[in-house]
């Protein structure tokens, strides 16, 4: 116990510092009782000294008397008396041994025991003292003297004597032992104490820094240490204040970047350069079900759905997005659409190749995203009433039908059918009647033509079908006739609406591939002449292309060569349909759409010659003239308004293939001086989509000219969201016949609502095209669209009109700003 709290090291100094202080001591007592030793035995020679010196002194006076007091004759000394005398000096004087008496004559008498032969003077023995004095009487000297003293009394006195001296000395050793006790008690208790108070403070700091240790260990930063002394301890305090607060700072922004990656919504897994996953952020955890740590160490393809897609690990990183489908843990498929870039990795991962590359993938779940777009792709291919190809999948399928009928070097025939007098039955019955009978038409249309026909709706009444392998020529042109008339025949029968019974024919139109036009608007267009020959004879019938029928094709001959005339002769124009913001209601811009005014038969829309110019490198000069025509519009706007707002310009496929496309592009722009940021490029889906690689790096340079660019017509083309996400477009154009039935039509508002918010999710402006009338554009406000363009704000107009707008505009007095309000 003692030991965890008081480092061994200081138990030990302890230890070792009470044992120096007792050996000290010791030494010390050791040295005193030596002194001791020698005083006392000095003291008790000295008292002997001095008791020998009195008690000579004291024997000397009393021999003195004795010698004055001895019996007195004739010759000095009575001989006679001397015995008596002798004997009763020795009964009186109890401490004498001995008296003798020697005269001149060296008589002796004596009393008692005198050692002999004594010389003259003192002479001290071990029992006796012997005083030796001559005696002289009348001048002369008579005899000598001698007595001798025990020394038992001076012997007796010197014994007390010691033994008070050792008593003393026992009381002064009793005495001395307590103080030296107490002086080492008190010694080692403030030493003690001191060493204490030393550990105490010592400890109380270190384990202050241990509490605040563990503290940094569980991802609490806690308050600052005190720093205290600058002793080593505070030192270390200061060092780890330091790294606290180093750690925190990198902490918190390691947090505040966590926090960004586990609060998106994006999907995102960091691996190595190899593929094996080093960390997974919430969302990506909370969509494939594994905790983070069941994924650590795992391959990333792990959470790749093998059967469906290809292996990540060895995916070559790009900026791009790509579609993969991931497999959660429950075995769900989950389609992402996913960047992979590189990054450089910590130095935990070094010592594999491709060290500390490390990757990250991005991914967002588009399971909603393609469910969405495949109703949009449906609802734009299908027509909602009577489940059939509407127009444009009708086309796009006899392209695909055509296409196979030139590889197969067999032909096709396409029936044109429009119902006879629809409008009547319409009117007659209403609207809802009209939608039945549309429905039965497709209905007996599906069940009358051979199983691999294509029935689609192309607009109102009219209908068609493409018969593969029925040519004009032997057993084709008998069947067709006979599959028309069955048609026609199936058509006629009555059927009941609402309780009435109808009667209904229709009138059929036939054209055959290749015979009578070798592409797609050709033959409609034919077989669509065909029908007008029918009707004109009279309806309930069918007839036979033949080119008489089709004055229009004899004046599209001459409009092409006239086409060609029209730059030279200046009858295109350009015209404007301004773009408006639909939250405030501003003109944000305009899309320039070229017109031609051909002087004896007024303005032609661009339908009726674009598709023609496109047919060959016209539509190169075209596109850039109106281009050049922007430009020099725009400059001339600039003079009377800040800014005459962002333009865009419609290209087609073929100018966007041409080698010098961007050179050609950018020289107009300079030669006008007009800044590419005014201006934006629209282009369709299926121009992006034509040669992705090649638009995707024409597309990056046109961005990185600072041109704005949009998609076209969005909805009606066939491609993926996430393939158009490769492209650097920031505009999103609703194709007009979305917005047509938005208010009426539920499918087409969930349609126009996906698209807007999808084109949010990427970050796109949304158009939305063709808003003719105040509810659409109440509606497409509600669904948070943020531009439009449409007839409701007037029709396209000249350069002119539109600087007169914005000149409105910017004093306030604009026409349409109440439609906003
Ligand atoms: P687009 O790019 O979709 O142009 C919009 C068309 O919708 C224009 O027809 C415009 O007048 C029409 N529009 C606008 N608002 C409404 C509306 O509210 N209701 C209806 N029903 N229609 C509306 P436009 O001018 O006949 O142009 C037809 C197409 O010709 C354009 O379709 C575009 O693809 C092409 N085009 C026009 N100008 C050029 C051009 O300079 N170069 C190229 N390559 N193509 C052009
Ligand atoms: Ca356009
Ligand atoms: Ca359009």
């Amino acid at each position: 116990m003692l030991g965890r709290r008081f480092p061994k090291i200081l138990l030990l100094a302890t230890t070792f510092s009470v044992v120096v202080v007792a050996v000290v001591l010791s030494l010390f007592y050791a040295q005193y009782r030596w002194l001791v030793q020698e005083v006392t035995e000095s003291r008790s020679a000295d008292h002997y000294t001095l008791l020998q010196g009195a008690f000579e002194r004291n024997a000397r006076w009393q021999v003195r008397i004795i010698e004055e007091t001895l019996p007195a004759g004739k010759s000095g000394v009575d001989i006679n008396q001397l015995p008596s005398f002798l004997n009763r000096v020795l009964a009186d004087h109890p401490g004498l041994a001995g008296l003798r008496y020697t005269d001149t004559t060296q008589r002796t008498l004596a009393a008692g025991s005198v050692p002999n032969a004594i010389s003259p003077g003192t002479t001290w023995s071990a029992e006796r003292l012997v005083i030796s004095v001559p005696v002289f009487r009348n001048g002369a000297e008579t005899g000598t003297l001698t007595a001798a003293f025990l020394l038992d009394e001076l012997h007796a006195e010197l014994v007390t004597f010691e033994r008070e001296l050792r008593m003393h000395e026992v009381h002064d050793q009793q005495a001395s032992y307590y103080w030296i006790g107490g002086g080492t008690l008190l010694v080692l208790t403030v030493c003690g104490g001191m060493i204490w108070l030393l550990l105490r403070d010592q400890t109380t700091r270190l384990r202050q820094l241990k509490t605040e240790a563990e503290k940094l260990r569980d991802a609490d930063f806690g308050d600052r240490l005190p720093e205290g002394p600058r002793d080593a301890i505070g030192d270390l305090a200061s060092v780890f204040n330091d790294m606290r607060d180093r750690l925190r700072e990198t902490t918190h922004s390691r947090d505040y970047v966590n926090s960004i990656l586990s609060g998106m919504n994006e999907i995102v897994i960091v691996t190595t350069g190899q593929g094996k996953i080093i960390s997974a952020n919430h969302a990506a955890t909370r969509l494939l079900g594994y905790e983070e740590e069941e994924l650590v160490d795992m391959s990333i393809d792990f959470v790749i759905d093998t059967a469906k897609a290809h292996s990540l690990a060895d995916d070559a990183p790009s900026g791009l997005p790509k579609e993969t489908t991931f497999q959660t843990k429950y075995g769900e498929a989950v389609p992402v659409s996913y960047t992979c870039s590189v990054i450089k990795g910590s130095e935990g991962e070094k010592g594999s190749e491709g060290e500390g590359r490390n990757r990250i993938y991005a991914a967002q779940n588009i399971t909603e995203r393609q469910r969405a777009e495949k109703r949009i792709r449906y609802l734009a291919r299908i027509d909602a009433l009577t489940k059939l190809p509407n127009r444009m999948q009708f086309q796009h399928l006899l392209q695909r039908n055509i296409a196979r009928a030139r590889r197969s070097g067999s032909a096709l025939c396409l029936f044109y059918i429009d119902i006879d007098y629809f409008k009547e039955i319409n009117d007659t019955f209403g609207h809802m009647a009209g939608d039945t009978t549309l429905e039965t038409v497709a209905e007996r249309l599906r069940k009358s033509v051979p199983e691999n026909s294509i029935v689609g709706r192309l607009a109102g009444d009219e209908f068609a079908v493409i018969i593969n392998g029925f040519g004009p020529e032997g057993n084709g042109a008998a069947d067709s006739r006979r599959l028309a008339k069955k048609i026609l025949d199936r058509l006629a029968e009555p059927f009941f609406v609402q309780g009435h019974e109808v009667f209904m024919t229709a009138s059929l139109g036939v054209a055959f591939y290749p015979n009578d036009a070798a592409n797609v608007i050709d033959l409609i267009r034919n077989a669509d002449a065909a029908l007008y020959h029918a009707k004109k004879i009279g309806g309930n019938t069918s007839s036979y292309y033949s080119p008489e029928m089709n004055e229009a094709s004899v004046e599209r001959l001459m409009t092409k060569s006239k086409l060609k005339r029209a730059f030279e002769r200046d009858e295109l124009i350009v015209h404007y349909q301004p773009k408006y913001n639909l939250k405030t209601g501003e003109v944000f811009g305009a899309e320039a759409l070229v017109r031609w005014e051909l002087p004896e038969r007024g303005l032609i829309f661009p339908s009726d010659f674009i598709p023609i110019a496109e047919e060959s490198s016209l539509i190169i000069e075209i596109g850039e003239w109106v281009l050049d025509k922007v430009c020099e519009d725009f400059r001339f706007w600039q003079r009377t308004v800040a800014s005459p707002g962002r333009v865009s310009v419609n290209l087609s496929l073929r100018q966007l293939r041409q080698a010098h496309f961007i050179k050609r592009i950018s020289a107009i722009m300079r030669g006008h001086e007009v800044s590419p940021t005014s201006l934006e490029l629209e282009i369709t889906e299926t121009t992006l989509m034509e040669n992705p690689q090649r638009t995707i790096k024409l597309l990056d340079d046109l961005y990185g000219l600072g041109l704005h660019l949009a998609i076209d017509d969005f909805g009606t083309g066939y491609s993926s969201l996430s393939a158009l996400q490769q492209f650097p477009i920031s505009t999103l154009k609703i194709d007009r016949s979305f917005v047509r039935n938005v208010v009426t039509n539920p499918e087409d508002a969930t349609l126009v609502d996906t698209i807007i918010q999808m084109g949010r999710n990427l970050n796109m402006d949304v158009v939305a095209e063709g808003v003719e009338d105040e509810e659409q554009l109440i509606f497409l406000q509600s669904l948070g669209c943020t531009y439009a363009q449409g007839l409701l704000f007037g029709d396209p107009m000249s350069a002119d009109n539109y600087l007169e707008l914005l000149s409105a505009q910017a004093d306030g007095t604009d026409s349409y700003r109440a439609l906003f309000a």
